[in-house]
């Protein structure tokens, strides 16, 4: 209980509300109608970070709404009527300087004798998901949208005028189908992937990669797709650098393309044409059984309080780029989930207006690696 607030005050127990109040999961306030705190329910005092407040307390000592909304109650306006729901920050005990500690849901209820009751809740986990969740039905709605709008508008042309169109006309038409089935296509596979992933469902199968072999198919897959889709306008330059030519990853080979498809096709995608991608593959200076490679770009950047969020699902940077480029902001969940996966760690650094550079520093295929891989499988076989 607590013995500070001046409970006589209020006949919480006559109501029988004291009980139900001390067990609620909620944090809960009730005040009289002038704000005057007269009960803190253990939940609330915890999130106030205080075990006692001052007898002596208002209100709008501990909340404050939104900029936006105008509860005259939490403002401790004289005869306030309360909002009944909106939003707020609940003030620290233990931190007074930091009143925007934790933002809250509020709700007020009236009670008898003109006092209110207030629930105070934290934007919880839950509400991040549910958020998350509504902008992955959005994001993926118009991914999917999008194609299928064009697929539909060229095939229902082709039936009704295809027999008045030239043939050129007619592969163009149906050219621009395929290419829309095939972004569908990939939308599904990164939804599957990424689906998988988030499962902790990934096989890996081990060999040493040749990277500049790898690297090199990479950036012709990522500059076809380039030429694919803008032949009129001058692609992307690449350059790549490898050093010494005969480094090789311990890795598999598929997800290793996968992770260098992503890093590529993004610093291709969000760079302006005729700028330059230059990817750079070493050994770190201070350990050469490990493989640094850079993938640095020259477009837009990408502000330094966002980069840490680029690595999580569905995220997308806020800029008008996000309405002109395709893209699910699953790419780098997959790439980074796919690189600490095979033993890996992936950064990113960015200058904004400059350009980014994406790190990522894979095993490399060391005969010690090797041996203890063919170990294990030998010795799993065995069991089985
Ligand atoms: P998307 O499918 O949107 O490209 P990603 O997960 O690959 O998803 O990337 C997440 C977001 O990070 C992108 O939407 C973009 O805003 C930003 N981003 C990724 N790579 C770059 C880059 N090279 N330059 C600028 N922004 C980038």
């Amino acid at each position: 209980m607590a013995e500070s607030f001046p409970l006589d005050a209020f006949a919480l127990d006559d109501l029988g509300a004291l009980p139900l109040l001390e067990s609620l999961t909620s944090g809960a306030m009730v005040c009289d109608a002038a704000g005057q705190v007269l009960y803190v329910n253990p939940v609330l005092r915890q999130l106030l970070g205080s075990p006692s407040l001052p007898t002596v307390t208002r209100l709008n000592d501990w909340i404050q709404p939104l900029p936006k909304v105008d509860c005259a109650f939490c403002l401790g306006l004289p005869d306030g009527e309360p909002t009944p729901l909106h939003s707020g920050f609940l003030r620290s005990a233990a931190q007074p300087a930091q009143p925007e500690a934790l933002k809250v849901k509020i709700k007020h209820s009236p009670l008898d004798h003109g006092s209110v009751l207030t629930l105070i809740d934290p934007f919880s986990e839950d509400t991040t998901l549910t958020q998350a969740h509504s902008d992955f039905v959005s994001t993926v709605s118009h991914e999917f949208r999008t194609p299928l709008t064009s697929i539909k508008g060229f095939a229902d042309t082709l039936l009704r005028y295809g027999g008045q169109l030239p043939d050129e006309e007619k592969r163009r038409f149906i050219s621009i189908i395929k290419d829309q089935a095939d972004r569908l296509i990939r939308l599904v596979e990164n939804l599957l992937a990424a689906s998988r992933l988030s499962a902790g469902r990934v096989e890996l199968s081990y060999r040493p990669i040749p990277l500049k072999k790898l690297l090199e198919k990479t950036v012709e897959s990522v500059r076809a797709k380039i030429m694919a889709q803008q032949s009129t306008v001058p692609p992307r330059m690449f350059h790549l650098s490898v050093h010494p030519e005969s480094i090789e990853v311990w890795a598999d080979v598929d997800k290793l393309e996968q992770v260098f498809i992503n890093l590529l096709d993004n610093a291709a995608k969000y760079s302006p044409e005729g700028t330059l991608v230059t990817v750079r593959a070493e050994f770190l200076p201070e350990d050469d059984t490990q493989v640094r490679i850079v993938v640095q770009d020259q477009g837009p950047g990408i502000p330094a309080e966002l980069l840490p969020k680029i690595f999580t699902q569905f995220y997308r940077v806020e800029s008008p780029l996000k309405q002109q480029v395709e893209g699910t902001g699953l790419g780098l969940y997959i790439t980074q989930s796919l690189t600490t996966a095979m033993g890996g760690r992936i950064s990113a650094e960015s200058t904004p207006g400059q350009g980014s550079s994406f790190t990522v520093i894979f095993p490399a295929a060391t005969p010690e690696r090797q041996a203890m891989y063919q170990r294990r499988l030998s010795a799993s076989e065995v069991e089985r």
